[in-house]
Parts: C-alpha cells; sequence; structure tokens
C-alpha cells in the first residue's frame, strides 16, 4: 500500500460544520494525529482509530512540530492510513503548506482537505457578511502573532478598503489598535472579536478600533478569538455608499 497522509480541516467546532471528505477520511484512519483546536465531538468520526494528541497552543506544552513530522512520516511507511486533523483549514495559519511539502520530499503522498477556517465561520455565526457590496470589497486574513518578529504592513492593511480578519491577535490588540490608528485607519471602524466561533460556548464583543483593547479586557476576551475590523463588522444598520461614488460616511477612512 503507498503509504499516504490526509491533512484534514476538522472546522472551527461545530461538528456541523465539518466537510463530507473529512468524515470520510476520518472514518478510514487507522491513525489520527490531532491539534488541540479540535472539538472532541469531531473525534466520534474516527471508528477505531488510534487517536493522538499532538497539540501546539502557544505557551502551553507542545509537541515539537519535528516529532510530528517524523510520527506522520513513520505511519505512513507503515502502510497505515494517517489522517493529520487540525482546527479551521489546513492551510489558514495551520502549517499545512510545509508539512505537505516535508512528507512529499520524502516521497509520501499527500492529500488536503479543507476545513472551515475559523474567521469565516466566527464571522457568520456574529451575521457578519465578511464582503458586502459598496461597503467591504474584499477581505484580508492575517495573523498578528510571528515567531520570526517580522511586523505586517500595518498602513497597507488599514488602507486596504479591505475588512481584516486577524488570528492569533488576542495578546496583541494594543499593538494592533496602534498600528492600524497610525496607519490612517479610522478610530470609529468597528470591530468585532469572537471568541471559541461556532462552540456552544462561543461569546462575541462589539466595539470600534479605539476602544477595543479596554473592550476586550471589561468582557475577559480570551483566545481562542478572532478580531473581525471594517464596516461590516458593526451591530448598526450597515449604510451602503452608492455604486462608483466618492468614498464618503462614517468609516470612510478604512476603505
Ligand atoms: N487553521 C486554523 C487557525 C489556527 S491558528 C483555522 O483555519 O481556523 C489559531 C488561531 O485561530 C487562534 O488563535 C484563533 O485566532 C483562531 N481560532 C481557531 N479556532 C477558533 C474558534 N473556534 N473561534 C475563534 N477563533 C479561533
Amino acid at each position: 500500500m503507498n503509504a499516504k497522509v490526509w491533512l484534514v480541516g476538522a472546522g472551527p467546532g461545530d461538528p456541523e460544520l465539518l466537510t463530507l471528505k473529512a468524515v470520510r477520511a476520518l472514518s478510514e484512519a487507522d491513525v489520527v494525529l490531532i491539534d488541540d483546536l479540535v472539538n472532541d465531538a469531531i473525534l466520534e468520526h474516527c471508528g477505531n482509530a488510534r487517536l493522538i494528541p499532538v497539540g501546539k497552543r502557544g505557551g502551553c506544552r507542545s509537541t515539537p512540530q519535528a516529532f510530528i513530522h517524523r510520527l506522520m512520516l513513520r505511519y505512513a511507511r507503515q502502510g497505515k492510513c494517517v489522517v493529520r486533523l487540525k482546527g479551521g483549514d489546513p492551510c489558514i495559519f495551520g502549517r499545512g503548506g510545509e508539512e505537505a511539502q516535508w512528507l512529499r520530499e520524502r516521497g509520501v503522498e499527500v492529500e488536503l482537505v479543507n476545513g472551515i477556517t475559523a474567521g469565516l465561520a466566527g464571522a457568520t455565526q456574529c451575521d457578519i457578511p465578511l464582503t458586502l457590496r459598496g461597503v467591504a470589497r474584499g477581505v484580508t486574513l492575517v495573523t498578528a502573532h510571528t515567531q520570526d518578529g517580522s511586523s505586517l504592513n500595518w498602513q497597507a492593511l488599514a488602507q486596504s478598503g479591505t475588512t481584516l480578519v486577524i488570528y492569533m491577535g488576542v495578546a496583541k490588540l494594543s499593538e494592533i489598535r496602534q498600528q492600524l490608528l497610525a496607519g490612517g485607519m479610522a478610530a470609529d471602524t468597528p470591530v468585532a472579536m469572537i471568541e471559541n466561533a461556532s462552540l456552544p460556548h462561543q461569546r462575541e464583543c462589539r466595539s470600534d478600533l479605539m476602544s477595543m483593547e479596554e473592550a476586550a479586557h471589561d468582557f475577559e476576551l480570551k483566545s481562542p478569538a478572532i478580531l473581525v475590523i471594517g464596516a461590516v463588522a458593526t451591530n448598526e444598520k450597515i449604510k451602503r455608499s452608492q455604486p462608483a461614488a466618492a468614498p464618503t460616511g462614517r468609516y470612510a477612512g478604512s476603505m
């Protein structure tokens, strides 16, 4: 049997948001290596597979990436059907790309299966349309956390006219606010902070760019959470500009 690893997205938490392909891969798996943002309820689909937790949460006990690589390789070479189950989508801040490359370089067949990424799910659960005709012409997914200390081009983001969806931002609220304000984003740009999106204990906190840090503090916002920043994140009725009109209105600075 060919060595094969499936890199599967478990979605944001709600088991009903799994894809049918993910369910099939789990039901056929011999071994499942599980990230710690995966909801346990999803493991019901695993049949008789051996379940191995390999969490990597920032600041907590974590499994070294090199060990996870070797584990996948070992089981695949034994001819086992290996599923690497990741929260959200495997290729959105999930190392799916690097794991696939590492395995393929060693002759292992890899199949990627999309999951619904937390940013998209969180927005939808809060009735936030990430793009909206006349309001937001696009959406940008970014992480506030970098291992090499490199910085995003915040000015470009502030002026992009797209809705910003920020992952791993809970500990970086102060920097995010300061950089976006300095980049020219309007202080009253709406912000939604969504914790545990799609899970029964989901919570959401609405604020604006200027006040988001204090609002998150009062709300005791905890990880995992995503931030949605842009005119679409308001819970008031959204005022659409006319097509082709010059950008006007409250949030024009963020467009
Ligand atoms: N691959 C994942 C992202 C992993 S990075 C995906 O596509 O969703 C981990 C970050 O994702 C967390 O710090 C948080 O910002 C976000 N996240 C993951 N699950 C979440 C959830 N259920 N609710 C809110 N944010 C979540």
